[in-house]
């Protein structure tokens, strides 16, 4: 018999090629007057053209949201008056934006251009000395997340592959969250549908604004699930192997398969859920052979991960662990990550 728990998060999405130019209109809508922008410096270019007369414009968001520049952005925020943050770009950019509200309180107004899924969710998280600090506060959900798929027609196909990846990664892990429910299921299997069937003709075609569209679309899916439901032992393991300072969506596209491996008997009827939307079986294999397909890098060891650290990071993932579907132990941990350091195909 069914039991769960469902709760919804109020922000409102607005979604279709074209939309962007419903920025200034959406502005309008939060009572906002004077909007810091905010984007990394590729993505400067992109936000002049938007046609938004901002009070300021901080285009120095980085990785990791580095706690030096996070101050320097809040105090930009200060300085110009601003009443709303509007950052364009990907999850590293979305995260100033909320770094700047955890602080002020400040409405955020994201436009995604990557398939991160930050915009939906109420976390936030900053670094400071090789250290990320994450928390989940309701002040820095974007209030409006405009998705243009016309944003991300020059997203590169490595990027978009990885990214693709890392919210299908959300949606996997949703599937069998201790925490889960039918609405978030629903989305998690359309999510992963979305995206493993445009992610490759992205690849074919980084221009084709009908895949970029779906795989927004299922980006948009993506990040909705996470963020009502629990991660669980494949989101720890990234999060370990990013303090190791192991780029973010690569790590996850890496070890979701092995992470799938792991959890697949424990989660029969996630499993199956995946599959259906996969269109192929076992989940684990045909994870891995999209992302052959895709043309991601398969190893751990080839994207700077040493093998000095597979044990330090299986001992700090089963230390405290997230619940999940199978019990979290060393051994297998270690082995799992040792698969993904070599880039095995998971059997
Ligand atoms: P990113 O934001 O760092 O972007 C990846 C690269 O793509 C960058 O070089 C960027 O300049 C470029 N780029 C972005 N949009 C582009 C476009 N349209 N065209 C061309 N180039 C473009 O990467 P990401 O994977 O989106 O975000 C990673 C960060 O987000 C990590 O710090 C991660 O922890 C965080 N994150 C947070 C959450 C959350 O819920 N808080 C969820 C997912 C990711």
């Amino acid at each position: 018999m069914r039991s769960f728990v469902y709760g919804g998060l109020p922000s409102r999405v607005v979604f279709g090629a074209g939309a962007v130019r419903q920025l200034p209109a959406e502005v309008e809508r939060l009572g906002a007057k004077r909007v810091l922008m905010i984007s990394t410096p590729g993505r400067a270019a992109m936000v002049s053209k938007l046609g938004l007369q901002a009070a300021g414009t901080f285009d120095k968001a980085v990785m990791h949201t580095p706690i030096a520049v996070v101050e320097e952005a809040r105090e930009m925020a200060r300085t110009v008056r601003a009443d709303c943050c509007v950052a364009v770009g990907g999850g590293s950019t979305i995260g100033f934006g909320k770094a700047i509200a955890l602080t002020s309180g400040l409405p955020v107004l994201a436009v995604p251009t990557t398939y991160s899924g930050s915009e939906m969710t109420t976390i936030w998280g900053m670094s400071e000395k090789n250290t990320k600090k994450t928390g989940r506060d309701p002040k820095v959900l974007p209030r409006t997340v405009i998705y243009d798929p016309e944003l991300t027609l020059d997203l590169p196909p490595a990027v978009s592959a990885a990214s693709g990846m890392n919210a299908i990664a959300h949606c996997v892990e949703a599937l069998y969250s201790h925490d889960g429910n039918p609405i978030v299921s629903l989305m998690a299997e359309e999510g992963i549908r979305a995206l493993s069937k445009s992610l490759p003709s992205i690849i074919r075609d980084p221009k084709n604004l009908e895949s970029r569209s779906e795989a927004l679309y299922g980006a948009w899916l993506a990040g909705a699930t996470i963020s009502t439901t629990s991660v669980a032992l494949h989101h720890k393991l990234c999060h370990v192997l990013g303090g190791l300072g192991l780029p973010h969506a690569e790590t996850h596209a890496i070890v979701l398969p092995h992470a799938v491996r792991y959890n697949y008997d424990a989660a029969r009827e996630a499993m199956a859920r995946a599959e259906r939307a996969l269109g192929a079986q076992p989940a684990f294999q045909a994870i891995y052979e999209l992302e052959a397909k895709l043309g991601i890098p398969m190893k751990l060891s080839g994207i700077g991960m040493k093998e000095a650290d597979l044990e330090r990071a299986a001992r700090i993932a089963t230390e405290a662990p997230y619940p999940n579907p199978r019990k979290v132990e060393y051994a297998p941990v270690l082995e799992l990550l040792r698969n993904a350091y070599e880039g095995r195909r998971p059997s």
